[in-house]
């Protein structure tokens, strides 16, 4: 076999995962497995309450599965206690939700700096990182702008720029344009396209919207905690 067919290792490997909900009368995730591969751009697709948020929760280690095995970046999620899931989850993952969760009383530079208080960044080049950032998502200019003077497009874009805080190996995109109109959600997916296209970054982004699902490598379909592809 040639270098060019040897498989990228794999951003995500998932094997039965389950998790319930209510005492197990919920079941959100029901022996679900996935391998998503480094790099690659996934769309997961799925009716409302199948478990898509659910799974990027558990990717994002901001949850535990009841039962199955989940590696992400190559670490076995089980196997990190208390510091180092925090260490995991700022140093490996970046999230962007369908609402932005940006904190209104700090300006846009500030809202991007967040994730590095948490992180080895050293403080005097935050300012200069996060600008970076702003520039890149088109916002370099209201820099000192509050998220509620913003259109929804444009908090989207510092939920982006946020969330690469940290140059994130896995970007996790949760509806990320479902509270948007369909011009301003075709810009944002050309900017997550164009992100991961200049960091290598693997792009999982759960989604109803047809579009996305066009721009992704790979649609996974979701029904009642599984994949059905
Ligand atoms: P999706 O994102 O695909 O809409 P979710 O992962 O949010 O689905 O939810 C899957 C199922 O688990 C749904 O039935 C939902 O109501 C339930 N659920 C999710 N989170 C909780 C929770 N914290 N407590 C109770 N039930 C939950
Ligand atoms: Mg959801």
């Amino acid at each position: 076999m040639s270098d060019a067919e040897t498989p990228a290792p794999l951003a995500v490997q998932a094997r039965g995962l389950s998790k319930r909900y209510e005492e197990g009368r919920i079941v959100a995730l029901d022996q679900l497995d996935l391998d998503v591969r480094t790099g690659e751009f996934v769309a997961i697709c799925g009716p409302s309450g199948c478990g898509k948020t659910t799974l990027l929760n558990l990717i994002a280690a901001i949850d535990r599965p009841d039962t199955g095995r989940l590696t992400v970046a190559g670490r076995s999620l089980a196997d990190l206690r208390g510091v180092q899931v925090d260490r995991f989850r700022s140093a490996v993952v970046g999230l962007v939700f369908q609402l932005h969760n940006l904190l209104p009383s700090l300006s846009i530079l500030e809202n991007v700096q967040v994730p590095m208080l948490a992180s080895n960044h050293r403080r005097g080049s935050n300012v200069e990182r996060a600008r970076h950032l702003l520039d890149r998502v088109g916002l370099l200019d209201r820099a000192a702008a509050r998220p509620p003077v913003l259109s929804g497009g444009e908090r989207q874009r510092v939920a982006i720029a946020r969330a690469l805080a940290n140059d994130p190996q896995i970007l996790l995109a949760d509806e990320p344009t479902g509270a948007l109109d369909s011009k301003s959600g075709d810009r944002l997916l050309e900017l997550l396209g164009e992100v991961r296209e200049a960091s290598r970054t693997t792009l999982i982004v759960v989604t109803h919207d047809p579009h996305i699902a066009d721009r992704a490598e790979r649609v996974v379909e979701m029904l009642d905690g599984r994949v059905v592809n």
